[in-house]
């Protein structure tokens, strides 16, 4: 069984390249900020106002949500409904955030996380050879002890023109502009309860500035045969 954490902040591909090297080593994969973004979708659709703190995290830990665990279609199904597309939509990413910094709702899902990793370890859609899961703190809070820890990191220039590009289709002035709120006030948001632009002891940091997306995949997987060989 392995363990392969990747953190890093928006724009940063870590979604993209961690389902590529779960893919490729034949592991489950676990998208970490797609729970946190369920949660947002679930408070919204139930009428739970994000402001609410404690009401906010009750109906987290109420929220009947299943990962899907396969890099080649990692669904995620909330309350009988596929919510892949729903969990994706400005309004949402405008507002996961403000779930995702109330500490309690970060306890149950660090505590969802934890089990859905250890369910790897003898069975689970690995079969028992493992897992890549990837957010803010799982190389530091969720899965300190996995056995390889990644930090993916790009600069602000380089993770605003991959975000402008998916998110508008041009990485033009103003789609870059109309992207800074998806990125950089939703990281310094995240980054008051996270720590994803430096990397923790052990924790091997891989810059994608200037790489393409194959070569990152290809770097990240030098760090994980590195800790698992
Ligand atoms: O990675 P993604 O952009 O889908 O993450 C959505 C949001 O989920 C982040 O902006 C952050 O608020 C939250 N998140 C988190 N901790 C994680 C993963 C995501 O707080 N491990």
């Amino acid at each position: 069984m392995v363990t392969i954490a990747v953190d890093g902040p928006s724009g940063s591909g870590k979604s993209s390249v961690s389902r590529a090297v779960a893919a490729h080593l034949g592991l489950a994969y676990l998208d970490t900020g797609a729970m946190y973004r369920a949660a947002t979708l679930w408070c919204v659709r139930t009428g739970v106002p994000l402001a609410d703190a404690a009401d906010v995290a009750a109906a987290v830990r109420a929220m009947p949500l299943e990962m899907g665990l396969d890099p080649a279609a990692p669904g995620i199904v909330l309350d009988g409904d596929d919510v892949a597309a729903a969990i994706r939509t400005g309004d949402v990413t405008a507002a996961v955030s403000q779930v995702a910094t109330n500490l309690e709702v970060r306890a149950e899902l660090r505590r969802r996380q934890r089990a859905i990793i250890a369910a790897e370890q003898d069975g689970g859609f690995s079969s028992g050879r493992g897992i890549v899961a990837e957010g803010r703190d799982i190389t530091t809070v969720v899965a300190p002890d996995a056995d390889a820890r990644v930090l993916l990191t790009a600069s602000e220039e380089a993770r605003l023109r991959r975000r402008s590009l998916e998110v508008h289709g041009t990485a033009d002035a103003t789609s870059v502009e109309a992207t800074k709120d998806q990125v950089l006030r939703r990281d310094r948001d995240d980054a008051t309860v996270s720590t994803f632009h430096t990397a923790a002891d052990g924790v091997v940091t891989v810059d994608s500035s200037d790489l393409d997306f194959d070569q990152t995949v290809a770097a990240v997987l030098v760090v994980a045969e590195r800790a698992t060989v």
